[in-house]
């Protein structure tokens, strides 16, 4: 068991965190105020080649590991989590495509998703089914060469910007989770329908709204893998996502942390510093201990997929124990800033908006519970 980074994964370390301090952090705050899509960001990003860090180099990705994924969505969430969260979205298009699709398919649509010229999304949740995904209503019908899909998409995350979508739809409506499959949407075909765009509580800058298919066409090659396979397909591409979940919500906290490190010495209160009480120290003490030990389970997940292991499990205990010491860190980094804490003006109410979202997408608290209590019991 060795717990240091590779050479290459500090030096990608230290390469999105210098990035990530001149191109995102400055920016934040005022991505949250206007909630505007950071466009400038994302081209940057996609110069630098942070779309493409654990995709292969013959598709244009710099070939490395999943631990290398989940340092970059770390790194990027300490600046904004509206910007990792984009790139976290994008990778859950991005991924299958690579692990499921054809060889033709693998050359049309990654070259562009790894040089990030192209954003991608992942659209399964439906407004009657989100837990329940095996509840959705969308249709795939075959008609000739091509499928006919029907239905409607919600709070997709990248919905307005991506130009490729892999969406989940029922080819056997009679199948239940069997009878799902998952299609390669491009953006401009006919019928394809970009809906209202929902106004959040945080991760303001991320792109997430409504997605129709009406009638919507696509060639009979676009089906990724086989039919019957988008289940899987979905849940192994929630796999990584949710290890990535689990970084972002290091990255929140670490930064809530670094902030309330930062104030605790600055803010005096009867005669010293606050840090010198025992209380706030007790604060810090739990914030280090558990942004430490969440990192441990996100990089242990990511460490499993690079070595071919299953890690379904791992990502869930990732995503669900890093999101909620999220929650916690920063509310206590509120506490710790007293009333200056409750303001728009110090990032520390931010983070905690920004950190909710990651009890929720993704599989919620609730339903990660499930799946690790599930193999524990079994
Ligand atoms: C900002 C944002 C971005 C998102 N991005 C995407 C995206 O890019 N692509 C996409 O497909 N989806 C996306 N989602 C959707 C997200 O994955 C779902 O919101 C989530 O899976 C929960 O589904 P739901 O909202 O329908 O809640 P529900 O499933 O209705 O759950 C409501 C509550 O009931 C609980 N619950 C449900 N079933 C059970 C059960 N069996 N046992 C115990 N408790 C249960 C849940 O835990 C939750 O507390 C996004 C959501 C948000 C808010």
């Amino acid at each position: 068991m060795n717990f240091k980074l590779t050479t290459e994964q500090e030096m990608i370390k230290k390469m999105v965190r210098d990035f990530t301090e001149k191109e995102v952090a400055p920016y934040d705050a005022e991505i949250d105020r206007k909630g505007e899509f950071p466009w400038e960001i994302i081209k940057k990003m996609s110069e630098t080649g942070l779309f493409g860090i654990s995709f292969p180099e013959e598709y244009g990705g710099a070939g490395a590991d999943a631990v290398c994924e989940a340092i970059t969505l770390e790194e990027l969430a300490r600046g904004s989590g509206s910007v990792s969260i984009t790139l976290n979205a994008h990778m859950l298009c991005a991924h299958p495509i690579l692990q499921f699709g054809t060889e033709e398919q693998k050359k049309k649509y990654l070259p562009d998703l790894v040089a990030g010229k192209k954003l991608g999304a992942f659209a399964l949740t439906e407004p009657v089914a989100g837990s329940d995904a095996a509840g959705i209503q969308t249709t795939a019908t075959l008609d000739g060469d091509e499928y006919i899909l029907n239905g409607q998409k919600t709070w997709i995350t990248n919905f307005s910007v991506a130009d490729i979508v892999l969406v989940a739809a029922k080819t056997d409506p009679k199948a239940g989770p069997k009878g799902i499959s998952v299609f390669i949407v491009e953006k401009g075909t006919p019928g394809f329908i970009v809906g209202d765009k929902e106004d959040k509580m945080g991760i303001r800058g991320s792109d997430t709204g409504e997605l129709i298919f009406d009638n919507c066409r696509i060639p009979r090659e676009n089906l990724l893998g086989k039919e019957g396979q988008g289940f899987k397909i979905a849940m192994v591409a929630l796999d990584s996502g949710r290890f990535g979940i689990g970084a972002m919500g290091v990255g929140i906290a670490q930064h809530a942390m670094e902030e309330a490190i930062k104030y605790a010495k600055e803010r005096v209160a009867f005669g010293k510093p606050i840090a010198k009480f025992q209380a706030v120290q007790f604060m810090i003490a739990d914030m280090a201990m558990e942004i430490q030990a969440a990192r441990n389970l996100v990089y242990q997940a990511a460490f499993k997929r690079d070595n071919g292991e299953r890690f379904t499990v791992d990502a869930a205990m990732a995503k669900l124990f890093a999101s909620e010491i999220a929650m916690k860190t920063t509310k206590n980094a509120i506490q710790i800033f007293g009333g200056y804490g409750y303001s728009r003006e110090y990032p520390v109410e931010r983070l905690l908006r920004d950190a909710k979202i990651l009890e929720i997408g993704e599989g919620t608290s609730e339903i990660l519970r499930m799946v690790i209590g599930g193999s524990v019991l079994r």
